[in-house]
């Protein structure tokens, strides 16, 4: 019969470490590793100073973090689960680095792998693998973002080129991209454009004033007659299957990640209540503070299961779009929710950059945002139900 009488990790209540593989654990502590040796030391001041820490980058390389799903083209072939944990342990760092490591496996190589020629797979896997080449994600325009069936930026084509014209806005990794994918309408519906950043009439601009996401780059794009060749265009789609199945697969990884922000929240608070001595007692001694940091615990056991089992659905070929979307919302919704109630149990201290849980919760506002909105992922499960489209 099971003891009861062992310590649970507050962290981990329904130990999920014991559904992991061998390989599994070794990438999570060797995430987890690099992110207490090399993110945590740094990430302050890099939010702070609101710059992305590209020191990192060739750390996150080095550990086969960037395409880590895709197997060959120098990438390390890991399962969804470890990619699953790659964010995790990242977003405990910070939700920026997460999002540099998304946007570069989920939304540029993914697809590239998935839809581009041999020449292009050949040309910007292995090197963005390495951390060499970096790529950015155009789908969002600046007149709204939750319809990208409302495309303006148009590809019209010309002999064996194409020419762009259009705007894309809050794109990730803007400014350090040698490539953007950008997507764009032609007469035969959406096509995915690779980009290079140094193509005349492209121009990425670097949006300045964020509160949110400090340790991320984050910009609009202008694409004014720039000319593409053919052999650009990712060949194996069209229409906006193309870029929603590159969301579906960031989506998932950020089902993961808000978790690991989550955890951080909690560590954060569960340390600090221990020591925070009001009325002759501390508040870890207090009914409410432990309620609060009970439903903690229990709303990420909860989204740490659905995680798991989606990440197992994933490797099994069976996961669809809309139960991604559930985890999105569930997942963003619990993580944020508990960054400000870790906000709010620090006192004063809680708004303070000393303590992580402000800096979390001012980055899960742009999760809870990019990826589809909170509304956008209820309304994708509300058409599952109903058979119904409400957008
Ligand atoms: C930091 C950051 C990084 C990002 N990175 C990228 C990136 O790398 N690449 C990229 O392409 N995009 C990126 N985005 C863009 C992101 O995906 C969009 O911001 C998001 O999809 C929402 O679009 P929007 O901002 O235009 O809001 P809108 O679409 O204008 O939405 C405004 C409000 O309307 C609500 N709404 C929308 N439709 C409905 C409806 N039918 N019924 C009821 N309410 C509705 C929304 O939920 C929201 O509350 C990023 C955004 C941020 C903040």
């Amino acid at each position: 019969m099971a003891s009861n009488k062992r310590n649970l990790n507050p962290l981990d209540l329904y130990d999920i470490r014991d559904e992991l593989s061998e390989e599994e654990c070794m990438v999570q502590d060797s995430v987890a590793r690099f992110v207490d040796d090399q993110v945590l030391p740094v990430i302050q001041e890099a939010f702070e100073n609101h710059h992305f820490p590209k020191e990192l980058i060739s750390g996150v390389a080095e550990l086969g973090l960037l395409g880590s799903s895709i197997d060959g083209y120098d990438c390390a072939g890991l399962n969804g689960i470890s990619y699953g944990l790659i964010c995790q342990e990242l977003e405990r760092g910070d939700s920026g680095l997460r999002s540099f490591v998304s946007v570069q496996s989920s939304l540029v190589m993914f697809p590239i792998h998935a839809y581009g020629s041999e020449e292009q797979k050949q040309r910007w896997l292995p090197a963005m693998a390495r951390g060499e080449a970096i790529g950015c994600f155009g789908l969002t325009e600046p007149h709204g973002g939750s319809d990208p069936v409302n495309m303006k930026t148009l590809a019209k084509r010309d002999g064996d080129d194409w020419i762009l014209n259009g705007a894309k806005m809050w794109i990730t990794n803007g400014n350090l991209a040698d490539v953007a994918l950008v997507w764009a309408m032609t007469d035969e519906g959406v096509r995915g454009f690779l980009v290079e950043t140094d193509t005349p009439g492209f121009t990425a601009q670097e949006i300045e004033n964020k509160f949110s996401l400090r340790a991320s780059v984050t910009s609009a794009l202008f694409l004014d007659n720039v000319r593409v060749p053919n052999e650009n265009v990712l060949p194996g789609v069209t229409g906006l299957k193309g870029p929603l199945s590159c969301l579906t697969q960031a989506r998932y990884g950020i089902s993961w990640g808000v978790i690991g922000a989550a955890q951080a929240c909690l560590n954060e608070v569960l340390e600090y209540s221990k020591d925070r001595v009001l009325f002759g007692r501390p508040i870890a001694n207090t009914q409410t503070v432990q309620i609060r940091m009970a439903d903690m615990a229990r709303r990420i056991t909860t989204a740490q299961l659905l995680s798991l089992r989606l990440g197992r659905m994933k490797d099994a070929g069976t996961m669809t779009p809309t139960q991604v979307s559930v985890a999105k919302w569930n997942n963003c919704r619990m993580a944020i929710d508990i960054a400000r109630d870790a906000r709010d149990i620090l006192g004063g201290a809680g708004i303070s950059a000393e303590y992580v849980p402000v800096r979390h919760m001012l980055n899960l506002e742009s999760v809870i945002t990019y990826e589809g909105t909170e509304t956008v992922h209820q309304l994708v499960v509300g058409k599952e139900l109903t058979g119904v489209n409400a957008f």
